[in-house]
């Protein structure tokens, strides 16, 4: 029998950066991998340690609070950047939520005006505002590839995020604030990372993402194809939110 390939997600503070149902992104990347036959795990990169992240194809970083964000950036700068950056120069990809997005980019400064420097990974600076940006969100993604178009998810943050001439962004708003609540804009891409403001959790209502990030850190390992999985337990929770972000009609 020969020996199964492995296939690695590396997720950054799994005890302090995860809200809103995260975790669920870490089991679409491994069960995903599972299922096309690889030896799929998970490894958690908590403050401190930076075991293993030479090996890992997918990092995730969740979202958390203004407090969670104070207790990891300093860790993220003074052990994660430097392998963090090698990892993603030779081929691994990163989805970043919310919090982590935040903190990838230049600064994350919080509503009170403290600022939490960032690791500059991405482009992008944040500045939290008094309003928060809550509900579902719908975006139309441009990533090439990507089938459904569209991304499902759900939004909680003050951070309003904007983007340098390094990012794009993920995608356009069709419901929800995004990035910023003005420039209908949401997420970000750069090289391998992606970013976004989606919680819910994002990648089983859009495993298609979950599939471009495998498939994207795969790639230099000459795998450029995914063998196709039922997801139609997944699409109609996708279609199903998809249906709710439609304006009712008005009250007669
Ligand atoms: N604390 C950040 C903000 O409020 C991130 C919140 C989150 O990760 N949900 O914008």
């Amino acid at each position: 029998m020969p020996k199964k390939e492995r296939f690695t997600v590396g997720w950054l503070y799994p005890d302090l950066m995860n809200i809103y149902g995260d975790r669920g992104n870490i089991l679409t990347l491994v069960r995903r991998a599972e299922w096309r036959g690889f030896d799929a795990r998970a490894i958690e990169l908590g403050r401190g340690t930076t075991k293993g992240m030479a090996d890992v194809d997918v990092f995730f970083f969740g979202g958390g609070q203004d407090r969670e964000q104070a207790l990891v950036y300093q860790d993220l700068l003074d052990h994660k950047q430097a392998p963090l950056e090698e990892a993603v120069e030779k081929g691994a990809t990163v989805l970043a939520v919310c919090g982590g997005y935040q903190l990838l980019g230049h600064f994350y400064q919080t509503a009170e005006g403290e600022r939490f420097p960032g690791i500059g990974l991405i482009d992008v600076r944040t500045e939290a505002g008094k309003k928060r940006f809550i509900g579902d969100v719908v975006v139309d993604a441009d990533v090439e590839g990507l089938e459904p178009k569209t991304l499902v998810g759900f939004e909680n943050h003050s951070g309003r995020t904007f983007l340098g001439a390094g990012a794009r962004p993920l995608g356009r708003v069709r419901l929800g604030s995004g990035n910023n609540g003005s420039d209908g804009m949401e997420g970000c891409v750069q090289g391998g990372v992606v970013g976004t403001y989606l919680h819910g959790s994002l990648l089983p209502k859009n495993p298609q993402l979950a599939d471009y990030l495998i498939r994207r850190a795969l790639s230099r390992r000459g795998i450029t194809e995914l063998a196709p999985l039922d997801d139609s337990a997944e699409l109609a929770a996708h279609d199903r939110m998809l249906l709710r972000a439609q304006p009712r009609a008005p009250e007669r």
